[in-house]
């Protein structure tokens, strides 16, 4: 085993500067509960880990623009405990509900969950459904991109090696919008999606939905946000043609694995039936009447 050097710097630009100045052997440690596990069973070798838990800005939740700033490194327990947040933000809530136990929420991040880039992440497509856009600080500066484009594929990210994800900006919410995320698992906890779908909407004063987003999470290389199941709902009072329209689109969208823990022909049925039901849970929130 090579030397392993451990960093906790108090500053983002302290924190970046170990990073650039790591040729590419850094990695950066949040919560730690995807990243110690893939360094004990030897499938990465770290020669310095950066742990950006000690940085003030990354570990607050914020209010901005109406909306609210949440560091990457908020832990799962932080935010959901966190009344006004999960009150606007019930679906992204639920999602980081679901990411383990009380244990693991104590120490993992929506960061981390982010940046690991497991298809099944939890937070994931809850984060893009609502629209969520991340900061992005690097050597060149800072850029934000939208959470849809962070993983590219199981374990991959657009990030350079040298980049560290601070903070998610959640957008203000406008009058009657709900959202929610649910999963599918074959065991009630501690299990990783099967399927998850995340569903964000606003109605106006009638009930007619103007706006919509949709995003499936397990169904293929990385989570999928699923215009065509948003568009079936924009215009209607969501009801069960609507939702129906949707969960077509949800299951078409799917391009999943066979595995242990679910056929293809099982995820894609599941993903609609998935879809629909958090359609619902989101419709309900954002005040549907009947
Ligand atoms: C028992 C158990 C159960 C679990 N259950 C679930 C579950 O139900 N659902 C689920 O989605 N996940 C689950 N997980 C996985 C894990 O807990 C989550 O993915 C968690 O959110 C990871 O966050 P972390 O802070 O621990 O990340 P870390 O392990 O610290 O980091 C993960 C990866 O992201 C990188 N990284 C972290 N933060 C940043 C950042 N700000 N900028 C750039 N790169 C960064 C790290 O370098 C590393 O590559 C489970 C894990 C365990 C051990």
């Amino acid at each position: 085993m090579s030397d392993l050097r451990y960093e906790a710097p108090a500053t983002l630009a302290a924190a970046v500067a170990l990073l650039a100045g790591a040729n590419g052997k850094a990695r950066v440690l949040a919560g730690g509960t995807d990243l110690l596990i893939q360094m004990r069973s030897g499938r990465i070798e770290p020669g310095l880990l950066v742990d950006i838990k000690g940085i003030p800005e990354m570990t607050s939740i914020a209010a901005e623009n109406g909306g609210y700033r949440v560091g990457a490194a908020v832990s799962c327990m932080q935010l959901i405990e966190h009344a006004a947040f999960s009150g606007t933000w019930p679906g992204v809530t639920d999602a980081v509900k679901l990411i383990g136990s009380i244990q693991v929420k104590g120490r993992a991040t929506v960061g981390g969950n982010l940046c690991n880039a497991s298809p099944a992440a939890d937070s994931v497509p809850a984060m893009m459904a609502a629209g969520a856009v991340v900061r992005i600080v690097g050597p060149g500066g800072t850029r934000e991109a939208p959470v849809e484009n962070i993983a590219t594929g199981p374990g991959k990210t657009s990030l350079a090696g040298n980049e560290i994800v601070t903070s998610f900006l959640l957008p203000r919410r406008a009058p009657h919008s709900g959202d929610a995320y649910l999963r599918f698992t074959p065991r009630t906890e501690m299990d990783i999606a099967v399927v998850g779908a995340g569903v964000n909407l606003t109605l106006d004063d009638k009930g007619y939905c103007t706006h919509a987003r949709v995003a499936l999470g397990a169904v293929a290389e990385r989570a999928v946000l699923v215009p065509d199941a948003a568009a079936a709902l924009v215009g209607t009072r969501g009801d069960a043609a609507a939702l129906e329209r949707l969960a077509a689109a949800a299951s078409a969208a799917c391009r999943p694995i066979d595995d242990k823990r679910g056929t293809r022909a099982f995820r894609i049925e599941v993903a609609g039936v998935m879809a629909r039901r958090a359609a619902e849970i989101a419709l309900a929130r954002a005040g549907r009447s009947g």
